[in-house]
């Protein structure tokens, strides 16, 4: 099954808060809501809209306007997760990269969630905003939709596989994901029938697999982190799998893009064959904005019925790549997949990439070093450049 992403020209999801949302969400707090800040969202939402809707962006996001944190709507809403407000930061792995900044900052305490109970979805993580979405673009574009959800592994990897869950409640890592498994694929299903389409699985954990700080951490910690990686493959893995033939789920993966700052370095070689193989997704979101996601090669390990999404285009700065810099970096990794593959022509490589910022352009609702003006010039160069590599189809 060949699924391929919907447009060429694409982004990873976030988009910067406009005014009038930025300054109320600092009013609240994460887990506070009221009418008023609701109305923002939606307001925003329709900007967003109409802002991809201009650029000629088929992708169309909500912008994660509703969320403070790209990974909210997810685990507060499963039955068998409790929220933590202060956690002892004893209690998070020091070598995951953002945790290791979080000690190198002296934070003593940080909210969190901790499985006490069995994972069950009782209720829907992103049906609600899809819908929302949905009356905001014609009958035509609903397919074209992006939902995006945080991946299952964001609070193992932060608390490893000894203080992520009640061990009462389950054995091993598996256990654990095969039901945050069950309640992906019964939101998956429910987002199918309400017309959704296109989802995209945002990680950031994989990437921190190519960081040779980590995997030292790892090691002195005792764990095992090729058998790590393998676990979390599978844990996505039991989240897409029986998807729709017509459903196309995506997964992006970067090293960290808070405020515009990185957690972690080091290219995808150490990854690239296991993840492109393994994982049972149809597309990568994958980084590839600056020197610290390393070089092109190991997209010789993409196999010819999965999508790459080049991250050529930067988030972190108002910097504008020109349509012939971006048409030199997707030149680049053609040749990469074509000189490792005597069977893949050039049209087939380049059928089979896509272009992208490295991230959002708001992973928290803060939003990155860059203004309006800027994300939107961004944008458009990236549908103008589609358009010049791929006249018939952007
Ligand atoms: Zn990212």
């Amino acid at each position: 099954m060949y699924r391929k992403p919907h447009c060429k020209a694409d982004h990873v999801g976030s988009l910067l808060r406009p005014r009038e949302l930025y300054d109320l969400r600092r009013q609240y707090d994460t887990a506070q809501c009221s009418p008023a800040l609701k109305t923002a969202e939606d307001e925003a939402i329709k900007q967003a809209v109409v802002l991809q809707q201009e650029l000629g962006l088929k992708t169309i996001t909500d912008g994660e306007m509703r969320r403070a944190c790209f990974f909210d709507g997810v685990f507060e809403k499963l039955e068998g997760m409790i929220y933590i407000p202060e956690q002892p930061i004893y209690m998070f792995k020091s070598y995951i990269p953002h945790i290791a900044m979080m000690y190198a900052m002296g934070i003593e305490h940080s909210p969190t969630f901790f499985c006490n109970g069995k994972i069950k979805r009782k209720q829907p993580f992103y049906v609600q905003e899809f819908q929302y979405l949905k009356r905001l673009v014609p009958c035509q574009d609903v397919s074209s939709l992006k939902v995006t959800m945080c991946s299952p592994t964001w609070f193992h990897q932060r608390h490893g596989s000894d203080l992520t869950y009640d061990t009462s409640v389950y054995k091993c890592d598996d256990e654990y994901f095969y039901d945050l498994g069950i309640a992906y694929r019964e939101e998956i299903k429910e987002l199918y029938e309400k017309g959704c389409r296109n989802i995209q699985i945002d990680d950031p954990t994989f990437c921190y697999f190519c960081s040779e700080a980590m995997l030292e951490g790892m090691e002195k910690a005792g764990v095992d982190h090729e058998s790590l990686l393998d676990t979390y493959i599978r844990a996505i893995n039991y989240c897409t799998r029986d998807r729709p033939a017509d459903m196309t789920i995506s997964l992006h993966m970067c090293r960290g893009n808070f405020k515009g700052a990185h957690f972690s370095e080091g290219g995808y070689e150490r990854i690239a064959f296991k993840v492109f193989n393994m994982l049972d997704v149809d597309a990568f979101y994958l980084e590839y904005d600056t020197e610290r996601a390393g070089d092109f090669m190991p997209l010789r390990h993409l196999p010819s019925n999965k999508t790459i999404v080049l991250g050529i285009m930067t988030t972190k700065s108002g910097k504008l790549e020109s349509v012939e810099y971006l048409k030199g970096r997707v030149e680049e990794a053609v040749d990469v997949l074509c000189c490792t593959n005597p069977f893949r022509s050039r049209e087939d490589a380049l059928d089979q990439i896509c272009i992208s910022p490295q991230c959002g352009f708001a992973s928290v609702w803060e939003g990155n070093p860059i203004n309006q003006y800027e994300q939107r010039l961004k944008l458009g160069r990236l549908v103008e450049a589609a358009r010049e590599i791929w006249p018939s189809e952007a």
